[in-house]
Parts: C-alpha cells; structure tokens; sequence
C-alpha cells in the first residue's frame, strides 16, 4: 500500500483535503471518526447560536474550558509530514476542514482553512475579528472564578458541566460597536461556507494532478464535494483514513492505516523519489 501510495504522491502536483482524523494524534477529538461514539453533545448549529441566547451561553461556558485543550495543541508527525511534501515541491496546496491552525503551524503554506479558525473570534453585527487570546482574556476577566470550579471537567474536550456552573457564565459581547454577538470564526452546522472560500478549493482541486485525502470520512458535503469534483475531472484521488469513507467509490487508492504512521514514511520516500526522478510535466489543457 505505501509503495502505490508513494508512487503516485511522487509524481506531484498535489492537493491535500484533510479532515479531523489528521488533528486526533494531536489530541483534538474526532467526532466522526472510530472514537466518535465518544460525542455526547449534539452539534451547535448556526441557529440555535444566533437565536437562544441560553445556548450561546452554554456553548461560551463549555468552550471556555475547551479552549484550553486546543490552544495547547501542537502539530503531529501527520502535519509535519504533510508541510514536507510540500516544501519538497509535491503538494501545491492544503484544503483542511480542521478548525484548529495546526496545518500552518506545522509550516504549510496555502492553506485553505474551509470551516474556518477557532482561534479567531468575530462579530456578528460589525464583523470584526479579534483573536481568541483576547477574548479568553476578556472571559477570564469576566468569570474569575469559573477555572476553579470545573477544574475536575476536563476529560477530552468534551467538556461536561453542570446547569449552574453553565448559569453562572457571564459572555462578553463586541467592544468595538458596543454589545454585537461574538461567535467564533469558523462555520458552524447549519451554516454555508462563504462562496468565494469554496470557490478557491475548486479553482485548486481542477488544477491538481492528484487529489489526496488525509484523515476524513467525507461524511458531510462540505468536503465531500472536492472529492466527486476530481472525479467528474478524471483527476486520481487518493484517501488515508482510518476506516471506510463515502469517498472511496471514487478513489483509485484508499489506505486504512494511522496517519501518524504513514505520512512520515510517505514524505521521507516520496520527496526522496522526486529527487531522483524528474517530475514528469503536467500537460496543458
Ligand atoms: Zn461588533
């Protein structure tokens, strides 16, 4: 399988779409994937955020103590992996429907952030954006005691806290046009993709030469539709997920196997085979 898988990413030209299993090897959980049983809450939707000031507070509370997992996040073997192919000239460019930067932190370049970056924290009313350090400054501020008390809540990220400590949260609101709505930056269930973001991802996807598919099922169209693009295109995909996909009917390689495992020997044979072997030009048209 890594030797299919090595002669096909050698010869170049790729654009990578990475899904959640990429980010697991990091401790973010996967939702959907083989742990995701794990899930007890059903997803905020873009809806109930905007229309239920009661869930926006729970979803600030919980993210509140969240956030601290994410923000000690770091890149894995997987990303580190993935920022060497395409310093060795054989990725073009990363679409990622992970929300957490680590691609960029990893060293990528072109990076399409698809859903978004939880990082960042926008406006409603006035749009504009702050970073989330700030606003976990502002939270901190605001709910100075709030660390403390759900100190033990901390499993996985998935964090599980009571109705009053949820009560007992104060959200902030913008400070730059006075009390607009601030919701994280990234696009939430029940929410569309900005067009032109979208719109880029196929622009990169026509021009590939390989599609390749790191740690995602492809369970929602959001990414799924890269996929059936390059397909429609004759363009090869390739997907390395751990279990089965609802891409695989279109992929000319799928590898089952721990990211972590395969992507450093992937990067390590592959740029060195491009190296040695010319890349063979992409024709015109
Ligand atoms: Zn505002």
């Amino acid at each position: 399988m890594i030797d299919a898988l090595v002669e096909r990413v050698s010869g170049g030209g790729v654009v990578v779409l990475s899904g959640a299993g990429l980010s697991t090897e990091s401790g973010i959980p996967d939702y959907r994937g083989p742990s995701g049983a794990a899930r007890r809450h059903t997803p905020m939707t873009y809806q109930t955020f905007t229309g239920d000031p009661l869930a926006r507070r729970r979803y600030w509370a919980r993210s509140h103590v969240g956030w601290r997992l994410m923000a000690r996040a770091w890149p894995n073997d997987g990303h580190r992996a993935v920022a060497r192919l395409q310093h060795g000239g054989l990725v073009d460019a990363v679409i990622t429907q992970n929300v957490d930067g680590l691609h960029t932190a990893a060293g990528s370049r072109e990076v399409v952030e698809l859903h978004g970056r939880l990082d960042v924290v926008v406006c409603l009313d006035c749009g504009n954006r702050v970073s989330r350090e700030e606003l976990d400054r502002r939270l901190r501020e605001a709910n100075p005691d709030f660390a403390a008390r759900v100190a033990a809540v901390n499993p996985d990220g998935d964090v599980e806290l009571d109705d009053a400590q949820e009560a007992g949260f104060h959200v902030v609101d913008c400070t730059v046009c006075g009390g607009g709505t601030l919701k994280p930056d990234v696009v939430f269930f029940g929410e569309t993709v900005p067009a032109p973001r979208v719109a880029s991802c196929f622009a990169l996807v026509e021009r590939a030469r390989l599609l390749l598919v790191l740690g995602s099922s492809l369970t929602v169209m959001s990414g799924r539709r890269f996929v059936l693009r390059a397909a429609k295109l004759g363009i090869p995909v390739v997907i390395v997920n751990q279990g089965a996909t609802r891409g695989d009917a279109y992929a000319s390689l799928t590898v089952d196997a721990a990211l972590g495992r395969v992507l450093p020997a992937l990067a390590d044979r592959a740029v060195d085979a491009a190296a040695v072997t010319p890349v063979t030009p992409v024709a015109a048209g």
